[in-house]
């Protein structure tokens, strides 16, 4: 990724190259840390979107410093891209709103649940915010399926947010299944950024809910949301309706639409008993009149 002169000013950035972080954000993980202490006791641990990998090596530094033999630690990186190896991870390559890598991942846990959950994962993004922060919404969704499969009770989920419009509807999403909710801004993410962190505590899913992947994603392998009862209806669907070829109703149509060639004009079934425009009208029918 080529850098302006501009970045390299940026205290972080040059932080993490005198450190040897692959990239600035190790700190926000850091920091967040020194707020929750989200690695105290942590062992095992999934990091989503994890490349470059600064992330997975504060978490390959701090896990191992809970325990005085290495192999209890395990951690498992995804990303979309190819990461650099870093000793004592592992790697799945594969997008996480994927049916098929979410699968990868839970097998990847097979036997044994993690303590830790992290996601900073990020579209690439288009500029237009609501389909930025609609994808974004879609990987903290899809970051929480999986993390409901691997996650133990008590255990905690860290992941991006975009603090857009919707965004509350994703805490109380995320308030269902964990007792503490917390959004945090570290001081290395930037003030210009909607990004902030959101911190869930104690992991602790509704009575009867049972991880499914049956969920209303991007991905249309998920199957048909209609099946989830219960409280495995919590995860609220968002559901677009009507065909693609239906007027969007945010577009202004000339009279004649396609395929007609004269208009028509239809008297209104129901005539507005006060209209809004009733003054502009008796003003017209009486300039009519005096002519
Ligand atoms: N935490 C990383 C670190 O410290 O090095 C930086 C993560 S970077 C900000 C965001 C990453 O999200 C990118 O590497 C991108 O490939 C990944 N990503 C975006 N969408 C993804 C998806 N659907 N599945 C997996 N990874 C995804």
């Amino acid at each position: 990724m080529g850098k302006t002169s501009k970045d390299k000013r940026d205290i972080y950035y040059r932080l993490a190259k005198e450190e040897g972080w692959r990239a600035r954000s190790a700190f926000k993980l850091l920091q967040i840390n020194e707020e929750y202490d989200i690695f105290n006791g942590v062992l095992r641990a999934v990091d989503l979107c994890a490349a470059p990998g600064s992330w997975s090596q504060v978490l390959t530094k701090k896990l191992k410093e809970n325990t005085t033999n290495a192999d209890d630690v395990k951690i498992v990186a995804v990303d979309l891209q190819a990461m650099a190896a870093l000793p004592g991870v592992k790697q799945i390559q594969g997008d996480i709103t994927k049916l098929s890598t979410a699968h990868e991942i839970i097998k990847e846990f097979e036997g044994f649940k993690a303590d830790l959950v992290v996601c900073d994962g990020a579209p690439d993004v288009t500029g237009l915010h609501d389909i930025d922060e609609y994808v974004q919404s879609q990987l903290l969704l899809a970051a929480l399926n999986i993390t409901t499969h691997v996650l133990k009770n008590g255990g905690v989920f860290v992941a991006k947010i975009f603090r857009g419009k919707d965004a509350t509807l994703l805490y109380s999403q995320l308030k269902q299944f964990f007792e503490l909710v917390t959004v945090s801004k570290p001081r290395s993410s930037r003030n210009s950024s909607i990004e902030a962190f959101v911190v869930c505590q104690n992991y602790n899913p509704p009575s009867g809910f049972v991880p499914t992947m049956i969920n209303p994603l991007l991905d249309h392998q998920y199957c048909d949301f209609n099946q989830l009862t219960g409280p495995n209806r919590f995860i609220v669907p968002f559901n677009v309706c009507g065909d693609l070829s239906a007027y969007d109703s945010d577009t202004s149509y000339p009279l004649l639409l396609d395929g007609q060639t004269t208009y028509e004009y239809k008297e209104p079934i129901q005539k507005p008993i006060d209209p809004p425009y009733k003054n502009i009208l008796e003003k017209t029918k009486n300039m009519q009149l005096n002519k």
